[in-house]
């Protein structure tokens, strides 16, 4: 049987909260779009042979652009770049839907975490592969409190028993086409995949995440990301000329 993995970079959606112009995967963080930092990491990851990007129907032909000006022609090819839908749930059904069935798994991913690293995707190829599922978190480090209508302070909540869920978030591609299938029968509107997963009845194998993973929401979330772009681009110089 195939084992062929492929990469979904949902890249959809307009980042109302980032109050930009653009939509937030096309803006550019150290000269490159956002999309491209995710797309450039699972690339270097030897097993993922496929890749989808869904982006706003307006923006096809330039990511096709965009694409072919960072990775060239020849990997540009490879990348398979499809419509996205109002939500991201409609986003990813149209990823499924563009997905050739020697497809085995699929790793779905957003867009806006540019900083997820090739350690983080093994780590969830290997546990989907042995477990069927798997998502990446990171535990809470903050006192968590419930809040009231009026905003004031309700009861504290147990921090040991909170995630903060990320993405690559690994599935087998057939189960995760049921998943899409029953939520669209049942009226089901998740923020995740694995959410839609646990509709079905499945387990979801937790992987650590990564705190430098988060999803780039709000404006100042730009400037931390640039920070950390130009601090790794330094290390990078630096590690080479010690060669
Ligand atoms: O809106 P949110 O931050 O949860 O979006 C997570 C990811 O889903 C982002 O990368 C965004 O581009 C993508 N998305 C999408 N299509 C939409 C909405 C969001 O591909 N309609």
């Amino acid at each position: 049987m195939s084992e062929n993995i492929a990469a979904v970079i949902v890249a959809a959606g307009k980042g109302e909260r980032m109050q930009a112009s653009i939509p937030k995967a096309f803006l550019k963080l150290c000269g490159r779009p956002l999309f491209t930092y995710s797309l450039a990491t699972f690339m270097q990851v030897k097993a993922v042979s496929k890749y989808v990007v869904v982006v706003p129907e307006n923006k096809i032909k330039n990511t096709r652009d965009i694409c072919s000006k960072f990775f060239g022609d020849k990997q540009t090819k490879r990348i398979n770049i499809v419509k996205g839908g109002d939500c991201r749930q409609v986003s990813v059904e149209n990823a499924l839907k563009a997905l050739s069935s020697d497809t085995a798994w699929v790793l779905i991913h957003d867009a806006a975490r540019p900083l997820v690293d090739n350690k983080l995707i093994k780590r969830v190829i290997d546990n989907t592969k042995q477990y069927g599922a798997a998502v990446p978190g990171i535990k809470a480090v903050d006192t968590l409190k419930k809040i009231n209508l009026r905003e004031n302070l309700g009861s504290t909540v147990n921090r040991d028993s909170i995630l903060y869920v990320q993405t690559p978030q690994g599935f087998r591609l057939t189960t995760l086409r049921k998943a899409y299938m029953q939520a669209r029968q049942k009226s089901l509107f998740a923020t995740d995949d694995a959410s839609l997963i646990q509709a079905l009845g499945k387990p979801v194998k937790v992987v650590l995440g990564s705190p430098l993973n988060f999803k780039v929401t709000f404006p100042e979330d730009k400037i931390l990301t640039t920070a950390i772009l130009n601090y790794k681009r330094k290390k990078n110089v630096e590690n080479r000329s010690r060669l």
